[in-house]
């Protein structure tokens, strides 16, 4: 739907061909700064997503050797990108940051996969931009392989999210609390559009720009809005469309993002930056394990609260678009109209998170909203009460569908514990036609059976960190990308881990 008016590269002897049209460089002159990624020491590759790279159009036989480590270390800028830092602005832990903008990451240029869908490729720490701030503009190895874990089981669970295409190490240090081994991330994504890209120029009353990255939006993602004479409520309807069902899918495996500033957040409905991220263990609606979020504005049950203001402020970012300032009475219907977006935004979620749980729960029929609601919120709060890991409180869950509660029993404190409550469901899955098994194939698809489990994730990073020794990330990947198949070898992936490391368990932003 973009327009197309750049030829896209051929091909040009490197080994590894990007074919780019790179629309926001071409599109959105001003709302970002040319830049070139930094020469590193020792370029070597970690990491490759052959599957992705496939989709992308990447040839397989030419991702390997020295060339390809040398573009993904940033050292060879494949033909046809045009890097770039974006500029943009963010609320941060609800604080106004006019400026933040890309200080370690760079925009190569875009690609139609072979799917015709048109995606990013970013480079994340590439080196200082104008954007840096006090920042060394690099990353290291192990929050680099981390957003491949994270990232690919978020993929593998269906959640739609950025992906991890290489990372290469640098063969340079950076230096955070002690010296770490350096890397950088290729990341593909449907966009790199943020709250905060529409923040920044609301801010400055860039007006015209504000409305060629609207309009640009619009072309990219909600194309079919183009034409409709309330394009900019439309686009803010959209997005919140997309971070209902997000936050849903978000809420229904325990993912807590950790730094949802508005920066943070897409317009594409992608998860994105997974720093601090984490997966809940025990069920816990106040978990939190980022070490800067003392107040606990990014906890589980808190996401989608923080979701909408976030939205609330795309929308303040939009009305400058929707109404003159100077109109008194085009301000306050503009207004009301962006607040009716918002103030719908809870339902929209709680329809998503019903959808899902009743999944969860074996449910079809969907006739009785208010009951089937209070089965899930009594569900959860029996998990919370008796301190049941939420992964396999549902997983086992399926196990009772099919007939055996022990597994399910064993999880409580008290085996007794869940006996009302499964009573109950009991009756309510009478109403529904599907037998046993097919009910408990059907929870099991959609609950799974291994998440990244923290002391797996940080094992695995602190193995390919300290000793250079990849096999653990590389079996754990294997087990995460196929996370509703219970199998022997992931048994291990899917055990929780002790109370004691999850109590003291805690993350950190910008590693
Ligand atoms: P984040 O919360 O990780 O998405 O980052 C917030 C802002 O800090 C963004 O503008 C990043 O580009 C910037 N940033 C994070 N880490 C670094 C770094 N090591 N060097 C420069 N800028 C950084
Ligand atoms: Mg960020």
């Amino acid at each position: 739907m973009h327009r197309h008016t750049d030829i896209p590269n051929g091909p040009n002897g490197m080994s590894v061909q990007f074919i780019f049209d790179n629309s926001y460089a071409r599109d959105l002159q001003g709302l970002y700064l040319p830049w070139q990624p930094a020469q590193v020491p020792e370029p070597r590759l970690l990491y490759l997503n052959h599957e992705l790279a496939a989709e992308l159009g990447l040839e397989a036989s030419a991702l390997q050797g020295a060339e390809a480590a040398a573009l993904f270390a940033g050292n060879q800028v494949p033909e046809g990108a045009a890097p770039l830092a974006q500029a943009y602005a963010g609320h941060q832990f609800g604080n106004f940051s006019p400026q933040l903008g890309d200080g370690r990451a760079l925009l190569l240029g875009e690609v139609i996969d072979r799917q015709g869908r048109r995606r990013d490729i970013a480079f994340k720490g590439s080196g200082r931009t104008p954007f840096s701030r006090g920042g060394d503009g690099k990353a290291a190895v192990g929050p680099m392989l981390r957003e491949v874990l994270i990232g690919e089981a978020m993929h593998a669970l269906g959640i739609p999210t950025t992906r991890a295409l290489a990372v290469a190490a640098t063969g340079e240090a950076v230096q955070r609390e002690r010296p770490l081994p350096g890397a950088l991330l290729t990341r593909v994504a449907a966009s790199h559009l943020r709250v905060g890209t529409f923040q920044m120029f609301a801010a400055r009353g860039e007006l015209d720009k504000l409305h060629a990255l609207a309009d640009y939006t619009i072309a990219r993602h909600d194309p079919e809005l183009a034409d409709v004479p309330e394009r900019h409520v439309a686009l803010l309807r959209a997005v919140a469309g997309r971070q209902a069902a997000l936050l849903a899918q978000w809420m229904n495996v325990g993912f807590i993002h950790g730094v949802m500033n508005t920066d943070n957040m897409t317009i594409s409905g992608e998860t994105i930056d997974y720093g601090p991220c984490a997966f809940m263990e025990a069920y816990d609606p106040g978990a939190v394990f980022s070490s800067i979020d003392h107040q606990g504005r990014y906890a589980y049950a808190n996401q989608p609260r923080i979701a909408r203001w976030n939205l609330a402020r795309l929308a303040e970012a939009l009305l400058p678009l929707m109404a003159a300032p100077d109109d008194e009475t085009a301000v306050r219907q503009a207004v009301a109209q962006v607040t009716e977006v918002i103030d719908a935004f809870p339902a929209l979620y709680a329809t998503a998170l019903l959808r899902g749980q009743r999944a969860k729960l074996g449910l079809e029929r969907s006739d009785d909203v208010a009951a089937d609601s209070a089965l899930a919120e009594d569900w959860l709060a029996l998990l919370q009460a008796q301190q049941v890991d939420f992964t396999l409180g549902w997983r086992h869950l399926a196990d009772a569908a099919a007939g055996d509660e022990a597994p399910l029993r064993a999880l409580f404190t008290d085996p007794q514990a869940p006996g009302v409550w499964l009573q109950r469901w009991r009756e309510r899955l009478a109403a529904e036609a599907a037998d046993a098994q097919t009910r408990a194939a059907r929870m099991r698809s959609v609950s799974p059976w291994v998440i990244p489990r923290n002391h797996r994730v940080e094992e695995a990073l602190a193995a390919a960190s300290d000793e250079g020794d990849l096999v653990p990330f590389e079996r754990l990947l294997a087990a995460l990308r196929r996370p509703y198949d219970d199998t022997t070898q992931s048994a291990a992936y899917a055990a929780p881990a002790p109370a004691a490391v999850t109590a003291s368990y805690r993350t950190f932003c910008g590693t």
